[in-house]
């Protein structure tokens, strides 16, 4: 009961309700139990917890009204786009509500003469592409959700994809934001233009994990598509060979679109699923994409060649025209979703290393995987090292949910180790903060909490992520705010 006031009559749900839909209106508020448990997790379904009330507003004014009211009745509140998270960071908060962004989806202005799309929160980030495709442009930053999350998630979660590795992810093509802050205020963030003066508040916001305010516009930069493009397609008995060639391939100089790495388990569930026609007895595969000018793509071949032999690959396919390179992309991003055919239940890990550290990390996850007794798919972004094993369990056999979270943490220990991180695109949120004290000592987290209050001094919006232990603002439940030591030297002030 956090952040509830001591004196909330017996009513209040049914006021605050009722104050809700005076703002909303009937569709916009969901408060039947039935239809509440679609929201009382993300995709990482390990933990749940049912909302009182969800909200679907269709404007920023009215996310704004929601919000003041929440701070006057002391209610959390957890932004959403799609659910489609994969570290509860949109998991809600007990007794707090889900501000859900989906019927905030349009796209308000294409600008191709200066390659900006101007979208609303909720639009789905393929629908960017989709929507310049025709001009000659697309949005690059591409997870393989991409065709059901929406910019608002992916700007909370500075989300990455397979064509991150040259383009950048998220915070690389957002160029500002229009914003509701934790206490109701709208602000406009960055513009059009890019490089602005001032310090970089749109920066702060993309991959803050909706802890510093509702997303309700979005300026993204969009690009030309590529002259030329070419797909390999290598299979080797060994993925410490497909890493060595990730490598290799970098060290000639070459910086390919994307390059991904799955291993046996992920070519098989694959194939399963969507007949990706992926070399079945290969111990792993790696897709390598270059784009580019025709002449840059034409040089690239036979070095891109050389390295995957000189790596063991044993068999190497190009993808001979549009359709064949979109099914061997096709097949990577189904690879979460296939793992439903060769286990019951699995959970999808997602650690980031120094690329010339995979091979290393990939026998030491192997190592790990033997000991605990669970199968470890491997399916990754190879060319940004960043990991997504994934761990195949069965949670009705007693015991190994438990251990498979003692295996995902090890798997992070060792991505650290190996000078990583523990998250590489999927966030913190709420699965992951007690990895954080392996990156950050008291003092990182308390400077970090001091822009978290500035913004939301409260503790109201998405609280209960991110942070390890309840450090406030008032988050503590009422416990004073302890100071931080720049504040204790003088140095600086809370607001
Ligand atoms: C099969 C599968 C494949 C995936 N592949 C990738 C991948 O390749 N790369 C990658 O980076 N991720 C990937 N993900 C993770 C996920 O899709 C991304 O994190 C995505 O950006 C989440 O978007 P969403 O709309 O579903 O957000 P949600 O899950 O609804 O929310 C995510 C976070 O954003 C916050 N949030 C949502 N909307 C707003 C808003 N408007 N304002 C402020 N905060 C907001 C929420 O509070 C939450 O903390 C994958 C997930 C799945 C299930």
């Amino acid at each position: 009961m956090r952040n509830q006031p001591a004196n909330k009559s017996i009513n209040w749900k049914n006021q605050f309700r009722e104050r809700l839909f005076q703002i909303l209106g009937k569709e916009g508020l969901i408060s039947s139990p039935d239809e509440l448990i679609a929201y009382e997790c993300d995709a990482l379904t390990a933990y749940s917890i049912k909302p009182i009330f969800v909200v679907l507003p269709r404007s920023t004014k009215e996310i704004s009204e929601v919000i003041q009211l929440c701070n006057k009745e002391k209610i959390p509140f957890v932004p959403r786009g799609a659910g489609t998270g994969l570290s509860g960071g949109a998991l809600p908060t007990e007794e707090g509500i889900v501000i859900s962004l989906t019927r905030m989806n349009r796209i308000l202005e294409i600008d191709i003469e200066n390659q900006r799309v101007i979208v609303e929160p909720g639009v789905i980030n393929a629908w960017v592409t989709d929507a310049v495709s025709s001009s000659g442009y697309y949005y690059a930053p591409d997870p393989s959700s991409q065709i059901v999350c929406t910019v608002g998630g992916n700007v909370a979660e500075n989300s990455g994809g397979v064509h991150c590795l040259k383009y950048g992810v998220t915070t690389n093509h957002v160029l500002g934001l229009e914003v509701v802050l934790p206490n109701g205020e709208i602000v406009e963030l960055g513009g059009k233009t890019a490089d602005r003066p001032g310090y970089d508040i749109v920066g702060l916001l993309v991959g803050s994990e909706g802890l510093l305010g509702i997303v309700t516009k979005v300026i993204l930069r969009i690009i030309r598509k590529p002259e030329s493009v070419k797909t390999f397609l290598a299979a080797f008995d060994k993925i410490e060979d497909a890493g060595g060639a990730v490598s290799g391939i970098t060290a000639k100089g070459i910086i390919p679109a994307g390059m991904e790495i799955m291993d046996y388990f992920s070519i098989k569930a694959v194939n399963m699923a969507i007949q990706a026609g992926y070399p079945d007895d290969a111990g792993a595969i790696l897709l390598v994409e270059l784009d580019g000018p025709i002449d840059e793509i034409e040089a690239g071949i036979p070095l891109v060649l050389e390295v995957l032999k000189e790596n063991n690959a044993k068999e190497i396919r190009i993808a001979k025209d549009d359709e064949e390179r979109a099914l061997f992309w096709k097949g990577r991003k189904s690879a979460f979703a296939a793992m439903g055919r060769i286990s019951p239940d699995y959970y999808v890990q997602d650690g980031v290393i120094p690329r010339s550290k995979l091979p290393q990390v990939l026998r030491e996850i192997n190592v790990l995987s033997k000991e605990y007794g669970l199968r470890v798919a491997n399916v990754f972004h190879a060319g940004d090292g960043n990991l997504h094993p994934l761990i195949l369990y069965n949670s009705s056999v007693t015991g190994e949910t438990e251990k498979t979270g003692e295996l995902a943490g090890d798997i992070l220990k060792v991505c650290v180790d190996a000078g990583g991180s523990i998250t590489g695109e999927h966030g913190v949120g709420y699965d992951k903060k007690r990895f954080i004290p392996s990156m950050f000592n008291e003092t990182d987290l308390d400077t970090m909490n001091l822009v978290r209050c500035s913004f939301d001094p409260n503790g109201l919006c998405n609280p209960g992520k991110l942070f390890p232990t309840p450090r406030t603002c008032v988050e503590q439940g009422g416990q004073a705010y302890e100071m931080h030591p720049i504040q204790k030297a003088g140095m600086g002030e809370m607001y």
